[in-house]
């Protein structure tokens, strides 16, 4: 089966966030499902100075007004098509901002633009001549891609089948009405079954309306997307979409977070060794300047959101110190939650400590080193701090929403009877919810036998892309199935 995955972000050459994970990984995952995927994104400079020997392989003399090449290329394994567009990629910042932060004022056309190719490669585009290739279904991911469903939709060559990926529903692409004569759609498509969103236009939105099938990262925020709380303005929509919206999990990549070949860490270790985490254990410390001593050291990896839940534990963490625990916080974010942990790090030197940074080599020693990470999110659509914390011997506590409820498993009294116990879990989202849950912790805690018993079924806990990738390959076979009905 030939897919056609489009994507404003692919690891590893521009990531924002997780989606540049997913269509990276996913690509490669599929493979050893006779799924093949070549991958549509845009020639930001970050790519075009990447990439080498690429053959072009067709030319758009205006595309939504521009002139644009698609370049196909091989880089690390993944196939990929670049939209290579110097009038809306060649600038500087990121995918999405400039330097300072600030959106590109064309984005609506930038990302219209990569969709409107993805549409037409998928009808059939490239399949001209001896190294003609033409996709069978074709994966959209979040606004930036949302709108090809809807260029297949109103073209007069034939819909191939779609699937939609919502990774973050939060970023809707919504923009006024006054861009629709510029998208190049005949006028019915603004329409409350098309593109129309609240009386202007929506990206996300259109591609919900007009995919053949939907899907999320994780089966919870499946379901949690269909409730206003957090659906976003969408619930109404996918609600009436709900036979076809799918959960699935993502994965993380298995060599790079391995405690057994980590460079990043002091120690390695596999299940059978886990006193050599103890090792670990010290050098967080040292690295935190927390006291050394032998109670639970627990830490957080994380921006410092509201998202995150991080007041409810700016509020709970007195408490946590005062049940002999420490605390290691590496992340920076809102001004408030950050004042708010260094005030507490004031008020508990060596046994509250905070980073301000981003260390992606201190991640991976402390989830090898600390005894839980703690991540008490008011929403998660899938959350990849936690299948780190599994795969690492890191106990995760975690708010019981979206991929953290999926993958972590409570240890109430039965699951730890029937030693299936992963972590902690919590609900709802309040200090005193926390607080009960960080109390439960470090009562395990002190419980080694049962502590180490729960570590090692995590460390089981399958957490690569193998069982995702089985369950997106299925969704594209009934896909096409149905097609064919
Ligand atoms: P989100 O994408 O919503 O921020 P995820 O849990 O899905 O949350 O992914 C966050 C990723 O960023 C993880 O890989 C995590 O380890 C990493 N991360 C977050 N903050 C930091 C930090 N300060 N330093 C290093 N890595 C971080």
């Amino acid at each position: 089966m030939q897919v056609l995955s489009v994507a404003s972000e692919v690891y590893p050459l521009v990531k924002t966030g997780g989606l540049a994970d997913v269509a990276g990984a996913l690509p490669l995952a599929l493979k050893g499902h006779g799924v093949s995927v070549k991958t549509l994104m845009p020639g930001y400079p970050a790519v075009m100075g990447t990439i080498r020997n690429a053959t072009l392989r067709m030319s758009f003399e205006s595309l939504l007004g521009a002139k644009a090449d698609v370049l196909e290329v091989e880089h690390q394994g993944l196939d990929l098509l670049i939209l290579d567009s110097p009038t809306f990629f060649d600038r500087p910042g990121g995918p999405y901002a400039d330097a300072a932060g600030k959106d590109h004022v064309d984005n609506w056309r930038r990302f219209a633009a990569l969709s409107k190719a993805g549409a037409v490669i998928a009808q059939g585009g490239m399949a001209e001549g001896k190294t003609g290739w033409e996709p069978d279904i074709v994966h959209l991911h979040d606004w930036q891609s949302a709108m090809v469903s809807a260029y297949m939709r109103y073209a007069a060559e034939p819909e191939i089948p779609s699937l939609i990926t919502i990774h973050n529903i939060a970023f809707q692409g919504r923009f006024g009405a006054d861009i629709f004569p510029y998208l190049e759609l005949p006028p019915h498509a603004l329409d409350i079954d098309g593109i129309e969103y609240f009386g202007g236009v929506g990206y996300l939105k259109a591609g919900l309306q007009t995919s053949s099938a939907i899907s999320t990262v994780s089966p919870s925020y499946a379901e949690e997307i269909l409730t206003p709380e957090f659906g976003m303005g969408l619930e109404g929509l996918l609600a009436y979409r709900a036979a076809d919206l799918h959960g699935i999990v993502n994965g993380i990549d298995p060599d790079i977070w391995n405690p057994a070949t980590d460079r990043a860490v002091q120690s390695n270790y596999t299940a059978a060794t886990l006193k050599a985490r103890a090792e670990n254990k010290q050098a967080v410390a040292e690295r935190f300047r927390l006291d050394q001593d032998e109670g639970p050291l627990f830490c957080v990896v994380s921006r410092l959101t509201w998202q995150k839940g991080m007041d409810i534990l700016a509020e709970a963490v007195d408490d946590l110190v005062a049940l002999g625990a420490r605390l290691a916080v590496l992340g920076s974010g809102d001004k408030v939650l950050e004042d708010a942990f260094h005030a507490a790090a004031t008020r508990h030197p060596g046994r509250v400590s905070v980073l301000s940074a981003y260390d992606e080599p201190l991640s991976h020693l402390m989830q090898a080193g600390c005894d839980a990470i703690i991540i008490p999110s008011r929403f998660e659509p899938c959350g990849l701090t936690q299948l780190y914390g599994l795969r690492y011997g890191c106990i995760p506590v975690v708010a019981r929403t979206g991929g953290l409820n999926d993958t972590v498993i409570d240890a109430n009294p039965a699951a730890l009877a029937a030693r299936t116990a992963t972590g902690v879990s919590f609900g709802p989202v309040t200090a005193e919810s926390l607080r009960r849950a960080l109390r439960r912790a470090v009562r395990l805690y002190s419980e080694p036998k049962v502590w180490t018993q729960m570590q090692k079924q995590g460390m089981k806990s399958d957490v690569s892309w193998e069982k995702s990738a089985g369950l997106y390959a299925g969704l594209f076979q009934n896909l096409l199935a149905r097609k064919g009905s």
